[in-house]
């Protein structure tokens, strides 16, 4: 699975928790330093609260009792109830100890018929069910020779789960209906399922762990106008009287049933080849056209982790679809991942952003998860560390270096900012909740522990060893220890340590580091001093280079294993630059004292992207002192790499006196011509910082980038310095679907709109998709609260129409709040012409010309008071029509 979970839930959690604040709709626009990442997502803070209260349980593997052979599975649905209604036939044999009892995990079913099947007929048997798991009682023993054919009717009732099953601490459902009833406008509907973690029992009987593994067979039955897509070929597909269809699924190689899937949608299928497989891509038919530019590159991904492994891709086709709802990024079903539907892009918006990492990881994982699976989910490490290091292997295949060591450090990132308030072993035997373990250890640490066993034991010891690892455990389970040995047995080293270190224990190294010159002696001392806040003292290996007066630049290998170290080294004079961890693999955090011009000199000369990185963040903290500092940063507007440019841009600092004219002329010529869009957005908000009216043209000329983002940048500039030009330029984009574009055209019609602009927020509530909608809501309260009273009542009757008819809860509520608000704006007018009329009132009540004024304002309370009344009123019907108890709950305190 990738690790993005619960995307979804996370922003309406945000959402609602500022949702009673002043809008500010210019924050809703990408901050400059977030656009285009969607990489960076928080780290899911209630695990943190959840695990210290961890109950301590070693988690054991499955014990294999009976093993799974084959599952053959006959299904339809119910869309009206959201219920499967199944026909399972298994094939078992005892895994080794003879028996007469099988116990099936199936969640939340109900049970119509458990049978043998022998020789065709169905002969019924003994069963016990809780809800939970299904114990039968086998008509005789079976020694581990003998198969056996179970057979079982049932129905799987995945949203009726939790409430007839109280004590299942579960959340997930293992088969969604999305759109069931069809009554959520412009929402495809579509059925698709997730096993992982051990979900699948929740829509088949089956033995629901990771070291179980069987061949497949799928009869999906389903009205005509869907398409269906399972594991395996379709090998057959039949229309039967009723307008229905059953289509045939066959996946002829084991795998575990965590990876069987079902998806049902009206998609459109682009089909490729690759070494006469099928690689297919099924999206939302309006993608259709763009299915090529999202997931096209996934043919020479095969060939290239086909080949670095040197073992061929090992299933029938490849297939990837897009659903609506998904609960993470993706998920790696066997010949068929899953990904959610922002994966879906035009040519122009894949400018902006895409998801190739995620497409990579969930291929590699065809080999690491699919192939080798871990044999539980303490192991999880063993699919999800290569997975995530399969990104950075296609990134450098296919982008370079460069990129690639972004990546890698971006996964570091992660780590850390999770390494704040959870540490724990990458290979956990304790847990709570599987959830859990779908972390920042198992995914990014887990790739970096991955690279750093690459740089300890050498580029060709390395894929040799995935090489093997995969050969020799192709359709088998492994734990750590397997991987180990596989390691072991390549390089002739023990590295219990290693593994020991990096895998089974928490933690990682801060250093301190710093450098002193004996001019006397012609040595270099380097002073490493461990100072992570625990016992543990780390042990590996590192290089420091020196760069040596005569330009030459000298590498050293040392091992750190204790808590301090001086490391001395001969230099005939004081060398130019040591720089310590040379190869950048170091998995933990540094201090490291070097000087300005040490920085500076690393910028220049040092080979790597962290090189140039690190220097020139150390370097922005000097800039307002050192000449030399700021001039390197202007300088790395010119690097070769995006990242570097775009650092340089954040960091720099506008100080009077060196904002000289030529450095505005070089941010215009970034925001215009740079190749890279997020450089170019930067460059934009720097501009935009300056708020200077010459830069009119440059933003109107930006507004027309290719780049969705860059151009909607380039419009909430225009906007602050010439807002009537922006109105006139949001008008010609208001049907654009884009987010940005249509964040800041919303936000500019709330602001400055007139009356006409009504019909994009009535016709623009029609259309969006929810989050959108969500926005929109807050931009036309807005709009309504600068507005006339006929624009008012119009806008009412539309925010009514959602609060009391959205499919989505929070939506509805959003639009309750709405109107709320709009009525505690006419509450406050009253009050203050209630209060200014007491006042007169007091002053003057003599003068005729003031009876007269007051004898209005009276008229306009009484105006007023009817319009809050009959507000109040549509509240009340409104709470009186909900019957979400989350939605009530807010009510109350409206
Ligand atoms: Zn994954």
């Amino acid at each position: 699975m990738s690790f993005k979970k619960h995307i979804i839930a996370t922003l309406i959690l945000c959402m609602l928790l500022t949702s009673c604040q002043t809008t500010n709709p210019i924050a809703s626009l990408s901050s400059d330093s977030d656009m285009l990442s969607t990489e960076q997502l928080p780290a899911e803070k209630d695990n943190i609260t959840k695990e210290k209260v961890e109950r301590k349980i070693y988690r054991a593997t499955k014990d294999k009792q009976n093993d799974l052979l084959h599952t053959k599975l006959d299904i339809s649905f119910n869309w009206e109830l959201r219920h499967l209604l199944g026909e399972a036939q298994l094939t078992l044999r005892p895994y080794f100890y003879s028996t007469a009892k099988l116990l099936l995990d199936a969640k939340g079913f109900e049970i119509h018929q458990v049978a043998m099947v022998k020789k065709g007929e169905k002969i019924p048997l003994k069963y016990y069910y809780n809800g939970v798991q299904l114990e039968i009682e086998l008509d005789t023993i079976y020694n581990r020779k003998q198969k056996y054919n179970i057979y079982i009717n049932y129905t799987a009732k995945p949203d009726e789960l939790v409430v007839h099953n109280p004590d299942i601490d579960f959340n997930d459902k293992g088969i969604y209906f999305i759109n069931a009833d069809g009554t959520i406008p412009n929402k495809p509907r579509q059925i698709w399922t997730q096993g992982e973690t051990e979900a699948a029992s929740c829509w088949f009987p089956t033995i629901d762990s990771p070291n179980e593994r069987c061949t497949q067979e799928t009869h999906i039955t389903v009205a005509d106008n869907f398409v269906t897509l399972s594991n395996g070929d379709l090998v057959e597909s039949k229309k039967n009287e009723n307008k229905t269809r059953t289509d045939i699924w066959k996946q002829t190689k084991p795998h575990a049933p965590y990876l069987f899937a079902v998806a049902v949608g009206e998609f459109a299928k682009v089909t490729d080849m690759w070494h006469n497989k099928a690689v297919e891509y099924y999206v939302e038919p309006e993608y259709e056209a763009h299915a090529e530019a999202i997931f096209g590159n996934t043919p020479e991904m095969l060939s290239f982790f086909s080949d670095l492994l040197d073992y061929e891709y090992p299933w029938q086709k490849y297939s990837q679809v897009a659903v609506r709802d998904f609960m993470s990024a993706a998920m790696e079903n066997t010949t068929a991942s899953f990904f959610f539907e922002n994966v879906q892009k035009t040519e122009r918006e894949l400018l902006d952003e895409n998801h190739e990492d995620v497409i990579a990881h969930e291929l590699f994982h065809h080999w690491f998860g699919n192939l080798v699976t871990c044999e539980s989910w303490s192991n999880l490490a063993l699919n999800e560390a290569f997975a995530t290091y399969g990104e950075y292997l296609w990134m450098a295949h296919k982008y370079g270096q460069e990129a690639a060591d972004y990546h890698l450090n971006q996964d570091l990132k992660h780590y850390l900012s999770e390494a704040v308030t959870k540490q724990d072993a990458i290979i956990r035997f304790y847990y709570d909740d599987t959830e859990h373990l779908f972390d920042r250890h198992s995914y990014q640490k887990g790739a970096r522990v991955l690279h750093l066993l690459r740089n300890e034991i050498g580029d060709e010891a390395f894929f040799l060893g995935l090489q093997k690892y995969v050969r020799t455990y192709a359709f088998k389970d492994t734990e750590i220890h397997h991987l180990r040995l596989i390691f072991e047995d390549i390089t002739g080293k023990d590295l219990n340590p290693f593994f020991n270190q990096w895998f089974l224990n928490s933690g990682h190294p801060v250093l301190s580091i710093d450098y002193q010159y004996d001019t006397l002696k012609h040595e270099i001392f380097v002073n490493v001093e461990q100072i992570q806040n625990q016992d543990v003292i780390f042990h590996f290996p590192i290089e420091i280079d020196i760069y040596l007066n005569d330009s030459t630049v000298q590498r050293k290998q040392v091992n750190i294993s204790e808590q301090t170290h001086t490391f001395r080294f001969f230099a005939e004079k004081r060398p130019k630059l040591v720089n310590f961890d040379a190869k950048k693999v170091l998995l933990g955090e540094k201090i490291d004292h070097k000087n300005v011009q040490e920085y500076i000199y690393q910028y220049q000369f040092a080979p790597l992207f962290l090189d140039r990185y690190e220097a020139v963040v150390t370097l922005s903290s000097y800039q307002k002192n050192s000449i030399d500092a700021y001039q390197t940063l202007i300088a790395a507007f010119d690097d070769s790499f995006w990242f570097i440019r775009q650092t340089a841009l954040q960091k720099i600092k506008f100080q009077d006196e060196n904002l000289s004219p030529k450095i505005i002329e070089k941010l215009k010529e970034i925001a215009l011509n740079d190749d890279n869009a997020r450089v170019r957005n930067t460059a934009l908000y720097r501009l935009q910082e300056l708020e200077k009216t010459d830069l009119i043209a440059t933003f109107e000329k930006a507004v027309q980038d290719s780049s969705f983002v860059v151009s909607a940048t380039a419009l909430q500039s225009l906007y602050k310095l010439a807002p009537r030009k922006a109105l006139q330029i949001a008008k010609s984009l208001e049907n654009c679907k884009n987010n940005n574009i249509f964040n800041i055209v919303a936000n500019i019609y709330a602001e400055i709109g007139d009356n006409k602009q009504q019909v994009y927020f009535e016709n623009q509530l029609e259309k969006v998709d929810v989050l959108q909608r969500y926005t929109l809501i807050d931009y036309y309260k807005v709009f309504l609260n600068r507005s006339d009273d006929v624009v008012v009542e119009t806008g009412l009757l539309a925010l009514e129409n959602v609060a009391l008819h959205d499919a989505n809860w929070w939506i509805r509520l959003h639009a309750t709040q709405a109107i709320h608000n709009i009525k505690k704006r006419y509450t406050s007018k009253r009050n203050d012409l209630q209060a200014a009329l007491a006042q007169t009132i007091i002053i003057s009540n003599e003068k005729i010309e003031e009876i007269n004024t007051n004898t209005a304002n009276q008229e306009q309370i009484e105006e007023l008071n009817t319009k809050i009344n009959s507000m109040e009123t549509l509240l009340e019907q409104i709470k009186d029509k909900e019957t979400d108890q989350k939605v009530l709950k807010f009510y109350h305190n409206l």
